[in-house]
């Protein structure tokens, strides 16, 4: 066969441009990375083994000092560009609410914890000391989703770090853009901290094969799905350490006593935050008979457009799902306006939300639409509506809302409805610390009951004990 002396050219050429001055091959590291420095490899097994040796550099030679100096450092980057960040969430995905993308990225900046969440418990006795102490798992792989992107990124990333490991992230490729920004700053900062190159990293093509390559890959300590029932279960069954973070229905209890006008302020609130993305958003109401009427009187003074005409509904109903009667992404965290207009509805308002009353086993009200849609349920009393809301909610575990000011059915349906949230008398979105107390995170695993995770679920136990000293009782 004739070589052509063009080829072999290229071919030197192509070797000479990897031999550097001094004739040494270019570090291993930086063959296939896509922005070196920023933690975007185009190879997950290049992707993981930077991860890998850059989280034994990490637990190596930086101290639990060091860790929250890159913390801080981390927050404070991601604060500088938080604004670009909420508008590259709705640009990237298109879904969402750049107002309420800002505020989900700050909540999640400032109230995700760090290192002081990593609290030793301590044994002491005639034997002497014994210590648990919280250590990293190594690398973890961490999913994340569409809905949340950039705020999955940051909490996961500090927890993570804070609690020593590195971390591969597998973003959902329909938010490419948005989670590998925030990557990059996030490695910036990290950078300016003095830390180790490639603590977080992923893969400039993120895809479900490159996901389901990573949850396999024999250093990956550690699985954190943050997504649907599917991505949950894979990561469930991969015989390593994994933490679940899967959906909801959450479900808006009313009863007679509640203060209704302010239950129609907070779930009409709650529902329409960021276009209804969050897993913990209110997505249907059930409200007892003899305030039913009065609640929706109340929200409709809340920007929401009141669908009252059956055919509406069922134009609705058309285009939210496909024919095989499975959701339709197309409308996944659009504005109701829009939603309202594409189902020959005319809207020329930005509403917040569409609001309609419905029977119990309506498709709105059982499937997790995750948009500015929100039915409504009517029944006759409170032992009816907490059966409702316990079988709405399907045993997801996720995330449940009461509007009473009855502390006996408040409980009751706490205990019966087993959410690994629970919010009386406010929007859905005060159990993530905004508006109310406790820290914040984007992945709540309900399946595998971490529940609302931090810096210490993305760390392992280990005792350290010490026998005949240390006892000064
Ligand atoms: P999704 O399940 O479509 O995708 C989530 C992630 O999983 C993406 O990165 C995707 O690429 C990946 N993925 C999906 N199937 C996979 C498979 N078989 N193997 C490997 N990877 C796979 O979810 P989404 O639409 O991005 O997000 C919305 C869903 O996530 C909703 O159900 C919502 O309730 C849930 N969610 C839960 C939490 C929580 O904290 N519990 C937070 C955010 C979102």
């Amino acid at each position: 066969m004739a070589i052509d002396t063009m080829d072999i050219e290229k071919v030197v050429k192509a070797v000479l441009e990897k031999i550097d001055k001094k004739g040494h091959s270019m570090k291993e590291e930086t063959i296939g990375v896509q922005n070196p420095g920023k933690g975007i490899f185009s190879n997950m097994d290049m992707a993981i083994e930077a991860a890998w040796k850059a989280q034994k550099k990490f637990f190596k030679e930086y101290n639990l000092e060091d860790r929250n100096r890159i913390i801080q450092t981390i927050r404070e980057e991601l604060m500088e560009n938080v604004e670009a960040l909420a508008r590259l969430g709705v640009d990237d995905t298109g879904m969402g609410r750049y107002e309420d993308k800002l505020v989900k990225n700050k909540l999640t900046i400032e109230k995700t914890p760090g290192v002081e969440d990593l609290k030793a418990e301590v044994y002491t006795g005639d034997s002497g000391l014994a210590l648990i102490e919280f250590s990293p798992y190594g690398v973890i792989g961490a999913i994340t989703p569409s809905t949340n992107p950039s705020e999955t990124v940051i909490c996961n990333s500090i927890g993570m770090i804070a609690a020593g490991n590195s971390v591969v992230f597998s973003p959902h490729p329909g938010a490419k853009k948005i989670s590998m920004k925030t990557i990059e700053i996030i490695n910036t900062a990290i950078e300016k901290a003095g830390g180790p190159e490639n603590l977080i990293v992923t893969v400039d093509n993120p895809s479900i094969e490159n996901a389901q390559k990573m949850m396999t890959h024999e250093k990956i300590k550690m699985i954190v799905a943050t997504g649907g029932p599917g991505v949950v279960k894979s990561a469930m069954s991969k015989g390593k350490k994994a933490i679940g973070a899967g959906a909801g229905n959450p479900p808006a209890l009313v009863d007679e006593t509640a203060d209704i006008e302010k239950a129609a302020r907070d779930i009409i609130a709650g529902c329409s935050f960021d276009n209804n993305l969050p897993c913990i958003a209110e997505k249907e109401v059930i409200v007892v008979d003899s305030v039913a009427d009065y609640l929706i009187f109340s929200m409709k003074k809340e920007n929401v457009y009141h669908l009252e005409n059956r055919e509406n509904i069922d134009r609705l109903l058309k285009i939210v799902f496909d024919e095989k009667g499975r959701l339709n992404r197309k409308y996944v965290g659009k504005d109701a306006k829009f939603i309202l207009n594409s189902a020959g509805i005319k809207c020329e308002k930005d509403v917040r939300a569409v609001i309609m009353e419905v029977k119990k086993d309506h498709p709105f009200v059982l499937e997790e639409l995750m948009m500015p849609i929100l039915p409504i349920v009517r029944v006759k009393d409170i032992e009816e509506g907490i059966n409702l809301a316990v079988a709405v909610e399907q045993g997801n575990r996720h995330t449940a809302i009461m509007h009473s000011k009855n502390i006996d059915n408040l409980t009751r349906f706490a205990r019966e409805v087993e959410t690994t949230i629970f919010v009386k008398n406010a929007p859905s979105y005060a159990g993530l610390g905004y508006g109310g107390e406790g820290y914040a995170t984007f992945t709540i695993a309900g399946p595998t009951g971490e529940g609302l995770t931090s810096t210490r679920s993305f760390a392992r136990k280990r005792k350290c004990s010490l026998v005949g000293g240390f006892s000064i009782k």
